[in-house]
């Protein structure tokens, strides 16, 4: 009976889009929406949140792949650079006593550099557009030569 109830999960299953970044952000959305609504008692809130729910698994369960990747893109549009961004400030924090995060003029990509006070010179490794950069500050004994 087992194997019988098994095979048809799997005929069921088979084709399906399955999961994607934006079902876990539906997800992580239905769950926000009930947790805000059940400590406000505003009822649409949660019944927003069901809809989500109920939305992001019928998403996994769908066969169009095609309509369901390109939902999906959509998120990573906007997605991707949030992370980045959130990434680089976490570096930048991490590092602010050795180092400096600049951006070079010619191609706006960011460069680390090691903080020294004063102005030096900087070569993009990129597009290589030299540059000088202004240090503000630099953190005590940080360097053996100072
Ligand atoms: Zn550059």
């Amino acid at each position: 009976m087992w194997n019988r109830l098994q095979e048809r999960l799997e005929q069921f299953l088979k084709g399906r889009y399955g999961r994607d970044e934006l079902f876990y952000v539906l997800l992580v959305l239905s769950v926000l929406l009930w947790t805000i609504g059940l400590f406000t008692a505003v009822i649409v809130l949660i019944v927003l949140g069901m809809i989500l729910m109920v939305l992001a698994f019928l998403r996994t369960l769908s066969r169009n792949s095609a309509a369901r990747k390109k939902e999906n893109s959509y998120l990573m549009k906007v997605w991707l650079p949030f992370r980045r961004g959130v990434k680089l400030w976490y570096y930048r924090i991490r590092d602010c006593r050795k180092f400096v995060y600049v951006r070079c003029p010619g191609c706006r990509a960011t460069i680390r550099m090691p903080r020294r006070k004063g102005t030096g010179r900087a070569v993009c490794p990129g597009c290589k557009t030299r540059f000088e950069v202004k240090v503000l500050w630099q953190w005590p004994g940080t360097y053996d030569d100072e």
